[in-house]
């Protein structure tokens, strides 16, 4: 065969392990998958650790009115593994390397998003799970399984001094705030804040201190201080305190905004100096309000950001492994995957779950 485009008819392929939800209601279970068996340009990837992200709860339970789940649902995009086939024309891996995948598995290529190098904001990419599956019809499926098959270009190298379990999360919750801060200059010298100490915060602290910058949390949980601080945090803000935010006014060079939950937005841009921006990667289900004078009195602005492009990633990589970055991670067997989308839901983990995939062999 010479072309690289399959119908589903065409592709041959195998059964995977995986654990599934059925409906927006059910609990994930264990189910048996197909996987395209690996073509010219594929790697396939024995998988060992998959983190836990707030995007596979709310696809589980089909909370995005914008992406609506189609059912069954094998949800997970913080995907490490060991390389266990390779196509003929695959060049940067071979078997037994150790390699990642995280949000998106194909995009189109010829787009000017794609031919930047960024594939997140692609009309056409293809989301880990959830997205049409091209090659064999249905939809993608994502780590909760024991294998995936992914085109060469999406799959990135791990370096080696890394732990496993904990770089997982690097893939969605690490590249997601590498990209922002990255983009707005944040440097050494630059005073950033992080918005929220969850598994996106966190990784945000970590990342900001390697970049050398002063990094302020904020929280309004005053027990999360101590952790803060050891994650790399300078300063500890309560947000609730006023005396304690107006002190920051104006001061800020970078804010990042990490909270889901509804909050007033208005009270950290005024923190923010001239010139000085804040960027979303926490979605509430309500509109933010933002109050015009927190952005014209210093030219500030408001912006969003999503993961980052398949160079960028490599490079986030890269970066966390030089500066020896994971995220703070509680290792569950899969068989514990439905007990952690309650905690999760509570907030109640630090600061990510990672699935030990090898849980998924004795099922
Ligand atoms: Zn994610
Ligand atoms: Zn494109």
């Amino acid at each position: 065969m010479t072309t690289t485009q399959f119908s589903s008819e065409e592709r041959n392929r195998y059964k995977a392990k995986a654990y599934a939800a059925a409906n927006a209601n059910s609990p994930l279970a264990s189910i048996t998958i197909p996987r395209r068996d690996p073509g010219e340009h594929d790697v396939q990837i024995e998988i060992l650790f998959c983190g836990i992200c707030h995007s596979d709860l709310h696809t589980v339970r089909n909370e995005w009115s914008a992406i609506p789940t189609v059912y069954p649902c094998v949800p997970g995009h913080e995907i490490i593994g060991r390389v266990n086939k390779v196509g003929s024309a695959v060049t940067k891996f071979k078997p037994g390397d150790i390699a990642a995948v995280g949000c998106l598995v194909d995009s189109d290529g010829s787009c000017p998003e794609c031919q930047a190098g960024f594939e997140q904001y692609c009309h056409n990419m293809t989301l880990t799970y959830n997205s049409p599956d091209v090659h064999l019809g249905g939809v993608t499926y994502g780590g909760y399984s024991d294998s995936i098959v992914v085109k060469d270009h999406f799959v990135l190298r791990v370096p080696s001094n890394l732990d496993l379990a904990g770089a997982a999360p690097l893939l969605c919750a690490g590249i997601t705030t590498y990209s922002p801060m990255r983009h707005w200059g944040v440097t050494k010298g630059k005073k950033v804040g992080v918005v929220g100490l969850g598994g996106l915060g966190h990784m945000a602290v970590k990342i900001a201190h390697a970049l050398g910058a002063h990094v302020v949390v904020f929280t309004t949980a005053l027990n999360k201080k101590e952790d803060a601080l050891r994650l790399g945090a300078d300063e500890v803000v309560i947000s609730r305190n006023t005396d304690q935010m107006r002190k920051h006014e104006g001061s800020f060079d970078f804010i990042l905004d990490a909270v889901s939950a509804e909050h007033d937005i208005n009270s950290y841009l005024r923190l923010l100096c001239r010139d000085g921006n804040m960027t979303l990667v926490g979605a509430p289900d309500k509109p933010h309000a933002v109050a015009a004078f927190s952005l014209i009195l210093k030219r500030r602005s408001l912006s969003g950001s999503n993961i980052g492009g398949i160079a960028e990633t490599q490079e986030m990589l890269d970066f966390c492994g030089k500066n020896n970055i994971t995220a703070e991670v509680e290792v569950i067997p899969i068989q514990k995957v439905n007990e952690a989308y309650d905690r999760l839901s509570k907030a109640d983990v630090k600061y990510r779950f990672s699935v030990d995939m090898a849980s998924l062999k004795s099922q």
